[in-house]
């Protein structure tokens, strides 16, 4: 079977993967140059919260992402390269003067998840994080995990390149119909086609972009081992710890589909947030700037939609790497449903 998919962020790459397991004849098309990370899925800093993201989420969203964290060592396990990817947990926290902000968020959490507390324990942040004593108390959210974006973005265009998946670069599509694939210069022709073009769907979609910035550190003198969360009333920030004294700090989230470059508000928020966790981000060297809008609709949840032979994902959100497995599995199982009631279809007429 011929398969055509429009968009090579996660969700394309991850749904051209499963197509090809399945043993299908897959073509993937994007807008950007083969090794551009235009696309937002690499601004992504790699977070796997499911229950962090309840606070403000759905349970939907939780439970997908449940499910991901299952599927992501598998499928890590499949890719010929070595992605970093970790789940040891996470640490929130806030300072003594934000406290009520941190026990908010653990409320909201019970709040919403009965057994939460199967997933959250109190701690003394020393036990976890030495170089944070001072915070006092926080949070430990057992199940969290991590892993590089952009590792697992590249080690799935490998393995889609070595698939023979034949990868448009540089191809603007401009409609989506059952069965075809259009741009300016051509018409394609597949069985089944799908659309996972994030905010470039706006056509079909009420999309809309939420601009998130994000800065890449590298702190030599910061020695902090997990993802880490400060609650404060104004000032969010996440610190994701990578390796080589690598620490992600993210992230806005501002609603303007706006990809103009980090603003010095936002900066000014992130790094002030950062120093007062740990003074010595004061010495750390800013090696990255990172903008780039996420593709929400209005109820902020993911849509998987299969109908009349285009299939769409789109909805990512903030959490587009944390849910996409689980989506993409959804996706392939409603897929195998109407290839099956498809072939019953064909053989009622037949006899
Ligand atoms: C700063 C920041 C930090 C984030 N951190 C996290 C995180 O820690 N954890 C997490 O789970 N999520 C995070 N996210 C959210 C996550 O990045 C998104 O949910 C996810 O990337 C959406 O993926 P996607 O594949 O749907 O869309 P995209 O990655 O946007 O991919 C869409 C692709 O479609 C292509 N395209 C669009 N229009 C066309 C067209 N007409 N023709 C051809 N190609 C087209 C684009 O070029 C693009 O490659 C973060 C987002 C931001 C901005």
């Amino acid at each position: 079977m011929k398969i055509g998919i429009v968009g090579a962020g996660i969700a394309g790459r991850l749904l051209a993967w499963q197509m090809v397991k399945k043993g299908y004849q897959v073509t993937l098309f994007d807008k950007n140059a083969f090794n551009s990370e235009a696309a937002c899925s690499f601004a992504a800093a790699g977070i796997l919260s499911p229950l962090a993201e309840l606070e403000m989420a759905e349970p939907t969203i939780f439970e997908l992402g449940e499910r991901s964290i299952q599927l992501y060592p598998e499928l890590i396990k499949e890719l010929d390269q070595p992605v970093f990817y970790r789940q040891i947990g996470s640490l929130v926290t806030a300072h003594s003067s934000d406290k009520i902000e941190l026990n908010h968020f653990h409320r909201m959490l019970k709040h919403k998840l009965a057994d939460c507390d199967d997933y959250v324990q109190n701690i003394s942040v020393a036990d976890k994080e030495p170089e944070l004593a001072h915070m006092g108390d926080g949070l430990w959210l057992t199940n969290e995990g991590q892993l590089d974006t952009i590792g697992l973005l590249n080690a799935l265009q490998q393995v889609l390149l070595k698939k023979d998946v034949e990868w448009k670069e540089q191809v603007e599509v401009q409609a989506i119909e059952p069965g075809q694939i259009k741009t300016n210069a051509e018409t394609y022709s597949f069985d089944w086609v799908f659309d996972c073009r994030g905010v470039g769907s706006k056509n079909e979609l009420p999309l809309r972009g939420v601009r998130g910035e994000l800065l890449w550190l590298q702190a030599r003198d910061v020695k902090i081992d997990h993802l880490t969360r400060l609650m404060h009333p104004r000032y969010r920030i996440y610190i994701v710890p990578r390796p080589n004294d690598i620490y992600l700090l993210g992230a806005t989230e501002i609603e303007s589909e706006d990809y103009s470059s980090v603003s010095v508000r936002s900066s000014l928020e992130l790094l002030s947030a950062a120093y007062s966790l740990h003074k010595s981000f004061g010495e750390a060297r800013i090696i990255k700037q990172v903008v780039n809008c996420r593709p929400a609709l209005p109820d902020n949840l993911p849509t998987i939609e299969l109908e009349d032979g285009v299939g769409r994902i789109n909805g990512l959100y903030r959490h587009g790497i944390l849910l996409a497995p689980a989506v993409v599995k959804q996706m392939m199982i409603k897929f195998d449903q109407a290839i099956s009631s498809q072939k019953e279809g064909d053989n009622a007429v037949n006899s």
